[in-house]
């Protein structure tokens, strides 16, 4: 396969000297989907966290409807029909209805009650497990009660950059009858596309990560947000296909991203982890996962025109540079 990217040259002349200036951008064509992207010279479009997300955290605990005392209370329950507890919990993590639904059939999970404050490089691979098992546990559930949504997806949205309206940290499951745009979009790539891109990462080793079992990962060639990364399990296409072993080899791959971003300065992240129907021929479970910019006053946001209107990601963190940054961690 062959990773399609164009250099465009820019000219300009620069205030400050006069003369000819030039700007290398190079847009370059997802693999899968064909979505384009612009990858900018670095000019510190995303700058280290420097807020003070502990105080913060204080400020906001006191009317978290998410913190012990009142998850219970303030919460809505799971319709008797997907679980009689109207709650799943694992470990610490509990999973319950989305106040605000999105779907036929929403769910909030939080990693703990009792971790309001949860910077990156403190998402434990064990956090991520039980929260991970409670959404599985969720699509498996309605699934079973509701034979239509066939279509689940595990994503966060973590701070609120990231569009989480509740600093508490969460992951958000949807289980539908209707697929997103992505989901429809990446079902509809031919089976063996997704073999032959992940191989020809894997053979040019530039952004390729690691393989921690049956998920490889690698950065994204084309992202569509800031050091965004990707990660592909073959053999089963939907959330409610992952066991308990693949739920804790999932949940190593993100605690080693997560740690990785922390170090990178960011605080902020989505992903995305987009199923297709249980046991649809060819399609490999798979995720995006990719920074948001930090929380601060008067912040810039990363999402442009380009990312929300045009499709096209434009980012200034080449995802060769991400690659270099996450460097072996995925190999040992
Ligand atoms: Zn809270």
């Amino acid at each position: 396969m062959e990773l399609s990217r164009e250099l465009l040259i820019a000219e300009m002349i620069d205030p400050s000297t006069g003369e000819p200036a030039r700007t290398r951008i190079e847009v370059r064509r997802d693999p899968l989907t064909g979505h384009s992207s612009r990858i900018l010279p670095e000019r510190g479009l995303m700058p280290a966290s420097d807020f003070n997300l502990e105080a913060f955290a204080r400020e906001s605990q006191p009317s978290c409807p998410f913190c012990p005392g009142r998850v219970d209370r303030l919460t809505p329950k799971l319709a008797a029909s997907i679980h009689p507890d109207g709650r799943i919990t694992r470990g610490e993590a509990v999973l319950f209805a989305n106040l605000h639904a999105y779907s036929s059939h929403s769910s909030v999970s939080v990693y703990s009650p009792r971790w309001h404050y949860l910077p990156l490089d403190q998402v434990t691979r064990r956090l991520l497990t039980d929260n991970l098992a409670t959404q599985v546990a969720f699509a498996r559930a309605v699934m079973s009660a509701d034979p239509q949504s066939q279509w689940a997806s595990i994503n966060a949205n973590h701070m609120l950059p990231s569009g989480s309206s509740l600093f508490h940290p969460h992951m958000q499951g949807i289980v539908d009858s209707q697929p997103t745009t992505m989901q429809r979009l990446l079902t509809e790539v031919p089976a063996q596309r997704y073999g032959a891109y992940v191989d020809t990462e894997r053979r040019l080793g530039e952004r390729y990560l690691g393989n921690t079992g049956r998920f490889e990962w690698i950065v994204s060639f084309a992202p569509i947000a800031p050091a965004e990364l990707r990660a592909f399990a073959a053999g089963i296409s939907s959330p409610a296909e992952l066991d308990d072993d693949l739920i804790a080899e999932l949940a190593h791959g993100l605690a080693l991203a997560l740690t990785a971003y922390a170090e990178m300065g960011f605080q902020s992240f989505n992903f995305a982890i987009y199923g297709a129907p249980p046991a649809a021929e060819g399609y490999p479970l798979n995720l995006r996962l990719a920074c948001r910019s930090n929380l601060r006053a008067f912040y810039r946001s990363d999402s442009t025109f380009l990312e929300r209107l045009h499709w096209e990601g434009a980012v200034d963190v080449a995802p060769e540079v991400v690659a270099g940054r996450i460097g072996d961690r995925f190999r040992r």
